[in-house]
């Protein structure tokens, strides 16, 4: 904390008390979403990896909540990030099947609320940092500025939608196969709706982003401005990159790398919130939007000991680490509660008492459990699959801790050469009558089908289908926005026009835009 702001704090401290000061900031606290990419439940330190390096999220566990059913809505990058932002299913919003690939003019729709929109009518400035991936669409009509977000940096889909070449400090170039494409332009660098770098330096992108990020929770303290900083990093989403900072610090090699670059990166953001003094009034919430990709091999995450992975309704696509932190309000220690990224929404409504939208919302206030010692209001989950449609619907349905599965199939995301012949793409869908029972408190892997003839859950197997029929036939699938044809003009050019197209697109330094720099942005540097 800065002199200036040491003595302004303490002369609140001593015009009001504690109690009264406390009941005035915590009726706009701020709100940061870290939200990781392709991070599976086994991969870092507080969920058990014994070789991963994440000293930053070690602490965040520490004096947070450790959420340990916590579920992402779908298995896939687009759609998991369509359910976070609007606490809706993703069909619900036509972000399905699949992702939003660059090439296709869809996106998140425009009528969609956000929980940026949400939250500024309460007086809230928003930020989007780091991937997007809700749709480029023409002049870039679906980047963050048009989903209420005041500043937004990045990328409008993962590096593995765009041409790289080096990933790793000082020259080592990029893993997997899709950076090496021909077929699409360079990663272009946003800021707002403008391209500010092309082709992007993966070695120094993060430290761009976490520059922005802090720049940005510092200007709205100045302010006194509640703020919501959206912070989706790259980490641990193919292709694997790391700058200087860990570039081969890990003993789990360069996955291990790309997650440490990624755990510098929260340690950078609580850096900023701890430096001004704003830890006990920021709602803090780390997740990942899906399992690990297990196509990678060792160059993917770990899913601990849940069944498969990315791409999949399998415990491990699904469940993911969660994290939330909130000094003072939230209880250190470990939750068992049942809750999901749907949730997020309706809870950070409630603890900013901003008005819900009036649209269908698939997620629960969390509130009860996180800060009253009650139980999740939360009782059922829908899993739907990555190729989602009308005629199959959802997958497996959570009823407290049992899981009902009507449908199996495996994911190349989840390695065509799997040990488990359950996760290979090569593994078809599969009708499961009666549906396949799991009792997750006891058995989270999926391992021992409870669903016989005889078995004593045979009326739970019974009232979760209903329930399932029920859901289904309540579900309004919007327009598909993911599968509206190809158009490679869309693509991010800096310089549109120029020759040989995609590969052309260069604008390093052509441009009067200039990110914050982490020593010359700090008062006092670090
Ligand atoms: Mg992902």
């Amino acid at each position: 904390m800065t002199k200036h702001r040491c003595l302004s704090q303490c002369l609140l401290w001593i015009l009001f008390p504690p109690s009264f000061v406390y009941t005035l900031s915590t009726n706009h606290p701020n709100v940061v979403i870290f939200y990781a990419d392709d991070l599976g439940y086994g991969d870092i330190e507080p969920y058990g990896h014994p070789t991963s390096s994440t000293p930053n999220l070690r602490r965040l566990a520490a004096d947070g909540l450790v959420l340990t059913q916590f579920y992402s809505a779908a298995a896939v990058c687009s759609p998991s990030r369509a359910a976070l932002l609007t606490g809706r299913y993703q069909m619900r919003s036509g972000i399905y099947p699949g992702i939003i690939n660059v090439k296709r003019p869809g996106g998140l729709p425009l009528n969609e609320v956000t929980i940026a929109e949400m939250l500024k009518p309460e007086g809230y400035k928003s930020a989007a940092i780091g991937k997007w991936h809700l749709g480029l669409g023409n002049n870039s009509m679906y980047l963050p500025p048009s989903h209420g977000f005041d500043v937004s940096l990045g990328l409008p889909a993962s590096p593995a939608q765009c041409r790289c070449s080096i990933c790793f400090y000082p020259n080592v170039t990029c893993h997997s196969a899709p950076c090496h494409s021909d077929e699409y332009t360079p990663c272009a660098l946003f800021n707002g709706t403008k391209i500010v770098e092309q082709p992007v330096d993966l070695l120094t992108l993060d430290e761009k982003y976490v520059a922005e990020g802090r720049h940005f929770i510092r200007e709205n303290v100045k302010s006194e401005t509640p703020f919501f900083l959206y912070y989706a990093s790259h980490h641990t989403h193919q292709p694997q990159y790391a700058g200087k900072e860990t570039s081969g610090t890990s003993l789990r090699g360069r996955f291990g790398d790309s997650l440490a670059a990624l755990d510098w990166e929260v340690g950078q953001i609580y850096q900023e919130l701890e430096e001004n003094g704003i830890l006990d009034d920021t709602f803090f919430v780390f997740s990942s939007d899906n399992g690990p990709s297990l196509s990678l091999n060792t160059f993917g995450g770990n899913a601990g000991p849940m069944k498969c992975g990315k791409g999949t309704t399998y415990e491990g696509g699904m469940r993911v680490p969660a994290i939330i932190h909130w000094p003072g309000r939230i209880t250190p220690g470990r939750s068992f509660e049942f809750s999901s990224t749907l949730d997020i929404l309706p809870t950070i409504a409630s603890i900013t008492k901003a008005k819900l939208p009036a649209v269908t919302l698939d997620g629960y206030d969390m509130s009860p459990f996180l800060f009253d010692g009650m139980h999740s209001v939360r009782e059922s989950f829908f899993y739907y699959p990555p190729n989602v449609n009308t005629e199959y619907k959802s997958y497996a349905v959570r009823y407290k801790q049992y899981k009902a599965v009507f449908y199996t199939q495996g994911s190349r995301l989840s390695n065509r050469m799997n040990k488990d012949v359950d996760c290979r793409g090569s593994t078809q869908r599969t009708y499961h009558n009666p549906p396949m029972m799991f009792d997750l408190e006891q058995d989270p892997s999926e391992n021992y089908n409870l669903s016989t003839k005889h078995s004593p859950e045979k009326d739970i197997v019974e009232m979760i289908i209903q329930m399932r029929a029920d859901f289904d036939a309540r579900m309004v699938f919007a327009q598909s926005e993911t599968r509206k044809p190809k158009d490679d003009s869309l693509m991010p050019c800096c310089n549109r026009g120029c020759i040989p197209f995609p590969s052309c697109c260069h604008c390093i330094g052509n441009t009067s835009w200039k990110t914050p720099t982490l020593l010359d942005s700090d008062e006092k540097g670090f």
